[in-house]
């Protein structure tokens, strides 16, 4: 049976896009089509979805918004999972839980209006609170490892809290790259008033303003230890470098700017950068971006 109709059949009121266009819902705006997307409501019902898709063995995906991923092209006979419905910002004292599709913007001026600091580093990072702790987001003040205290997850089929601990974060990496779903994180912030958050926040915000315009993922690579990859990249002459539609931008070269192209051009251009930064440095620059299915 096709996979919309096996997840209709299981969930008749799990909210689901067929087919589902990764180039829509991506900041690169790339990417081919999956079978189906499905959007749960609540962590309970995201966990059931995410214990039947492992059990069936249905392929899948996790979606955030898309900030930092580089779809494929063609078709994928799987499943998207989208969090974006599961919103839920509650706050005790300084202690915050944060739905997985909560956006940080939500975060953000949640925890302002409750006088809730520590999070305004992260203004203006595109992002779900799911792939902000994914991905370990942050800049380099700070990083969502510095907040979470416990993460809401699915293990062997039953719903877990993994404490921070156990989530191996690292350099934009986590443990819940492998193939463990966020729905949701425990945060903790510290005391302060909201006109020094929001002082703050446009602080992060206006150092951001020199950031390229246009598609892109943000910083394709990580930065190797004690050196910029983007200023190993422009070091290399690689600024303005092309392939088909996608770009090494002019402004930081650690930025693809898709303009027109596809996934594909993408790849190939990457994979240039690569080739040539290590043959002038000896350098292997690593992917911070990651590519879904
Ligand atoms: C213009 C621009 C500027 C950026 N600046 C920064 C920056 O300053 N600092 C920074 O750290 N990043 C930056 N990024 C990258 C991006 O914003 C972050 O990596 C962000 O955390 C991605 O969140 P997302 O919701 O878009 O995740 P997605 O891009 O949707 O997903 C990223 C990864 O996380 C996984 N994932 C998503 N949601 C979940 C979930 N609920 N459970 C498990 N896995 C999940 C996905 O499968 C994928 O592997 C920038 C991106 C852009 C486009």
């Amino acid at each position: 049976m096709e996979i919309f109709a096996r997840l209709r059949g299981r969930f008749p009121l799990l909210a689901l896009e067929a087919p589902f266009a990764f180039s829509r819902h991506t900041t690169i705006g790339t990417g081919g089509t999956c079978a189906v997307a499905a959007s749960p409501a609540s962590e309970r019902s995201c966990a059931e979805l995410v214990r039947f898709l492992q059990e069936e063995g249905i392929p899948h995906v996790f979606l955030g918004v898309g900030a930092n991923v580089l779809p494929r092209e063609g078709w994928y006979e799987g499943v998207v999972v989208r969090f974006c419905r599961m919103r839920r910002l509650t706050a005790r004292g300084m202690r915050v839980y944060a739905g997985a599709g909560v956006t940080g913007g939500a975060l953000l001026s949640f925890c302002e209006q409750r006088g809730i600091g520590g999070f305004s580093a992260f203004s203006g990072i595109p992002m779900s609170v799911g792939g902000g702790v994914a991905m370990n987001a942050g800049v380099r003040e700070r990083h969502f490892s510095d907040v979470v205290r416990a993460v809401l997850t699915v293990q062997s089929g039953k719903m877990r809290i993994l404490r921070a601990e156990e989530c191996r974060f690292s350099e934009k990496s986590s443990v819940f790259f492998r193939g463990l779903p966020v729905l949701g994180a425990f945060l903790e912030g510290v005391a302060c008033s909201p006109r020094e958050i929001a002082r703050e926040s446009c602080y992060f915000r206006t150092r951001r303003r020199v950031l390229p315009k246009g598609r892109s993922m943000g910083c394709v690579f990580v930065n190797p230890k004690g050196v910029s990859a983007g200023a190993l990249i422009e070091q290399c002459g690689l600024k303005g470098m092309r392939c088909g539609g996608a770009v090494v931008s002019d402004v930081h070269a650690n930025f693809i700017l898709n303009e027109g192209g596809t996934s594909e051009d993408v790849s190939r251009l990457i994979r240039l950068i690569k080739e040539e930064v290590f043959r002038r440095t000896g350098i292997l620059l690593r992917e911070e971006i990651r590519r879904i299915p």
